[in-house]
């Protein structure tokens, strides 16, 4: 299957299953996590409109910027991100979906002002609370978008989460839950700048069991663009 019939079948899944929730499909977004795939394939993807593209290293998204200026496409950086490799994707991120603390913040907050830019973000929760995992604790979410609140140039939209692989569909669909009753509580608190519209949860496997509870952006690579070779050189994760 091609990149573009890919697309087509996991749009056309999406908004089935936003339908079967009582939905409306366009509340969620696909973002094609592009990460470790050429740009020829990726350019594939763009051309069948996924204008939205997920990657999960600083070094992936300045090296592939370039070669789509003309595509109005956004980038997602959507894994951990070391503070010293902010400024180098701070002029080219559309939105950072795992700020998991106070002092990244701060230094996205700096490189943002720094070129007259406000960063949307999300704060990323470590939902099953394994220790490999980056994110806040659910506990630690609340008073984090708090003090992220007072900076000027950063504007948080939502939270983000991953689940654990392996997990059933109501594994996962509890995982989701619970981020969005998190949202939906930190959503009651009214603080100032912050936002709890996005909800970006779901991948490959278990983007069905998001969209249920809410999702409203979904981060697939595999099912799009096929397996990723962590074997090929420079593509270790
Ligand atoms: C790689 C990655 C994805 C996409 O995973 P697939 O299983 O290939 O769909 C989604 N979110 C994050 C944070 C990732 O690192």
């Amino acid at each position: 299957m091609s990149v573009a019939e890919n697309l087509a079948e996991i749009r056309s899944r999406i908004d089935e299953l936003a339908r079967s929730a009582g939905r409306n499909p366009e509340e969620v977004k696909l973002i094609a996590v592009s990460k470790t795939k050429p740009v020829s394939l990726i350019k594939e993807a763009v051309a069948a409109g996924a204008l939205d593209l997920g990657e999960n290293k600083p070094q992936e998204i300045v090296s592939k910027y370039p070669e789509f200026e003309g595509d109005s496409v956004r980038w997602h950086m959507i894994g951990h991100l070391q503070k010293n490799k902010v400024r180098h994707i701070i002029d080219k991120a559309e939105l950072i979906h795992s700020v998991d603390s106070l002092a990244l913040a701060e230094e996205i907050n700096k490189r943002a002002e720094a070129i007259g830019k406000i960063q949307k973000i999300l704060i990323q929760v470590n939902v099953t609370g394994e220790d490999s995992k980056s994110g806040v604790s659910p506990d630690d979410a609340a008073e984090l978008c708090r003090e992220i609140s007072k900076l000027n140039n950063v504007r948080i939209m939502g939270l983000m989460t991953i689940s654990v692989s392996g997990y059933t569909y109501e594994e996962n669909r509890s995982v989701f839950d619970s981020l969005a009753v998190l949202a939906a509580r930190i959503d009651d608190m009214k603080i100032d700048n912050v936002s709890m519209k996005e909800l970006s949860m779901g991948m490959t496997h278990d983007f069905d069991a998001a969209i249920a509870a809410g999702a409203t952006m979904v981060r697939v690579g595999t099912a799009i663009f096929g397996a990723r070779d962590y074997g090929a050189k420079n593509n270790a994760n």
